[in-house]
């Protein structure tokens, strides 16, 4: 799941569509802080809700199953405040860095590297530049592919190279840290959703053509006229549409 930078946000959608995803555990973690904190249930009242959820929304539900994760989520979920925030913004200062690159691929995930910086910095007074993510998400974010695995790691060498990031090894985690941030200049781009940065990137800078997915929201490259929704979504709505044919089909054989 990517990072959430509205989580009371997050909560109300899920409510409203009955959203579970493929993390249900993090989905019901969330909608769990949202009535512990927000609503100011208590454990018993929330696990009841978080259960009423998923009777509702999720298929073929064994309670038996999810007792003990709800149980804990309800209990724990009143320790882990809501995250609030609206909008992480870049400056034009940090874009004119990226754009020297002169190469899509580096762009895209120096600006991936960047935004998550940045988001770190608006969390904790404490995170002094470091970008604090696996580089399975970073690349999966930025939209940058490589043919060979080690690829991921010449990328970040090139980069650190040129003097842009900086390494530091600690439990065998690589840990990166970015070194041109501005924290004090205007921000000219507000980026207000962490699924598709690198999207958000050729977007800002006018490469290709994107929609937002007219169900979730989502950044969406535009592949032809009819394109509405991402391609979860799209599964989705089919899925839903096929099984309201098929409900009625089976309603008028009776
Ligand atoms: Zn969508």
């Amino acid at each position: 799941m990517s990072i959430i930078l509205n989580e009371t946000k997050q909560a109300k959608y899920i409510m409203e569509t009955g959203e579970v995803g493929n993390k249900p555990a993090s989905t019901l973690f969330l909608l769990g802080k949202y009535y512990r904190q927000k609503e100011q249930l208590d454990k018993e009242q929330t696990a009841n809700k978080l259960n009423e959820f998923m009777e509702t929304n999720y298929k073929n539900y064994n309670p038996a199953l999810w007792e003990q994760t709800i149980e804990d989520i309800s209990k724990k979920a009143k320790e882990y405040p809501l995250r609030e925030l609206d909008a992480v913004g870049i400056t034009q200062s940090e874009l004119d860095v990226i754009s020297e690159l002169h190469h899509m691929k580096y762009e895209k995930l120096l600006f991936t590297m960047l935004c998550y910086a940045k988001l770190y910095n608006v969390l904790s007074e404490h995170n002094n530049d470091w970008v604090n993510t696996g580089i399975q998400e970073l690349y999966r974010t930025a939209k940058v592919t490589v043919k060979y695995r080690k690829d991921k790691f010449l990328y970040l060498n090139d980069l650190e190279k040129k003097g842009l990031i900086s390494f530091s090894n600690q439990n065998d985690n690589l840990n990166l840290k970015i070194n041109f941030l501005d924290m004090d200049g205007e921000s000219v781009l507000e980026i207000t959703d962490f699924r598709e940065l690198g999207y958000e990137y050729l977007n800002y800078i006018g490469e290709g053509k994107f929609i937002h997915c007219k169900y979730c929201k989502r950044l969406v490259k535009k592949t032809n006229n009819k394109c509405l929704y991402c391609s979860d979504c799209a599964k989705r709505i089919q899925n839903r549409q096929k099984y309201e044919w098929d409900a009625k089909n089976r309603k008028s054989e009776k």
